[in-house]
């Protein structure tokens, strides 16, 4: 058996993904022999190419990192002082016998699908994507390959996001009505990508935004690479109280039930992601709203992604993994497994202890029958947000 396995008991190794396979699964991570690299590896290696800035997929420890221009800077405002080289999406890099080019995955900013090319076959790792244009990364970007590596995060029929529009009239709705009512919308989001795109797509002008530190220091690492955001401040920059009452906040989930909250007085509380589409998230987070809003590809997009592929064989990562196998399989497509340790920083907080079914009945198209009451794998690890 190779290093590497697959849901119900098929072995990467044993399958079309054998032991030429131009990317296999190491202890370290994703390993391409051929290039001598690996993608987004979970232990410390020499050569690291890096699909984007979240935790569970840029680690520190790497000697060399390789990434999207567009992301070197949220890179650094995460991992510090590490030694990176900046890859313009679509342009064309050799490592070893493997041409390397990073294209747009939609999902933060600077996450990059990965391709790889070698001796005529083409593989490309998503890293992880969603298909609709949030505005402030640039859009996902469909590569045509042999082999796509997708991540499976909402992979269940049930997980179908409505239109971002009318999430954030939602948002505003909620917002304009606390400040009428004089208090504050204190929002927990994850500090990198989803905080930004929330401060991109809300009505800037119901009131002041105030950032936690957290968030604030990758606000700046995203108007610092050209992201437009509207002003923001510091609770501590804030000098008439009165702002406070009208305020929208946002803040890490790691701020509830801190005292940093007590500054606002009383306050209207609310989780945006893609978890708060299952009943009992937003009761067990014991937040007034919850808005859900992803960054990652819903069911729709997951399938429409795999379709523009192209690709005959698929490996799947974080996830429902054993649905979109399945899936797969019954499309006629050759699918496998990656064991991996990403975690979808959507889902490391939430999931473990999500086991109810989701609010909304699977849908016709649902690939099985009891697809659609499989609870959420729990994480292996936590990412950090
Ligand atoms: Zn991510
Ligand atoms: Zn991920």
């Amino acid at each position: 058996m190779g290093d590497a396995q697959g849901v119900d008991g098929v072995a990467v190794a044993d399958g079309a993904g054998g032991a030429d396979a131009l990317l296999r699964v190491r202890p370290e991570g994703l390993y391409c022999a051929a290039g001598g690299f690996f993608i987004d590896p979970w232990r410390p290696v020499e050569r690291a190419l890096i699909t984007h800035a979240h935790a569970d997929h840029a680690r520190t420890g790497h000697a060399h990192y390789l990434a999207a221009t567009p992301g070197e800077r949220v890179l650094r405002a995460r991992l510090g002082a590490i030694d990176l080289q900046g890859l313009d999406y679509g342009r064309r890099l050799r490592i070893g016998d493997v041409t390397v080019s990073f294209h747009p995955a939609g999902h933060v900013l600077g996450s990059a699908q990965i391709r790889l090319e070698h001796r005529g076959e083409v593989w490309v790792v998503s890293g992880d994507y969603k298909v609709e244009h949030d505005g402030v990364c640039a859009g996902f970007e469909p590569v045509r390959c042999d082999t796509f590596v997708t991540e499976s995060t909402f992979g269940l029929p049930v997980y179908r996001w409505q239109p971002q529009a009318q999430v954030f009239a939602d948002v505003d709705r909620w917002w304009h009505d606390n400040a009428a009512a004089g208090r504050a919308s204190v929002l927990y989001c994850y500090a990198f990508g989803k905080a930004q795109r929330l401060l991109a797509g809300v009505e800037a002008s119901i009131g002041p935004i105030v950032c936690h530190g957290a968030v604030e220091a990758l606000n700046a690492a995203h108007r610092a690479s050209g992201v437009r955001l509207p002003s923001t401040r510091l609770v501590s920059e804030v000098t008439d109280r009165a702002d406070l009452r009208r305020a929208l906040v946002l803040a890490p989930p790691s701020a509830a039930g801190t005292t940093w909250l007590r500054r606002f007085g009383e306050y209207s509380d609310a989780f945006a992601s893609g978890w708060m589409a299952l009943r009992g998230a937003r009761r067990r987070r014991g937040v007034d709203r919850g808005f859900v809003m992803s960054d990652h590809a819903d069911w729709p997009g997951l399938q429409q992604a795999v379709r523009d592929s192209g690709a005959q064989r698929v490996f799947v990562t974080h996830g429902q993994v054993a649905v979109m196998v399945r899936w797969l399989r019954e499309q006629g497509r050759d699918a496998h497994a990656f064991e991996t340790e990403f975690t979808g920083e959507d889902g490391a907080a939430t999931a473990p202890d999500a086991p109810d079914a989701p609010i909304e009945p699977a849908a016709p198209t649902a690939p099985t029958a009891q697809a659609g009451s499989l609870p959420p794998a729990a994480p292996r690890r936590s990412a950090a947000d």
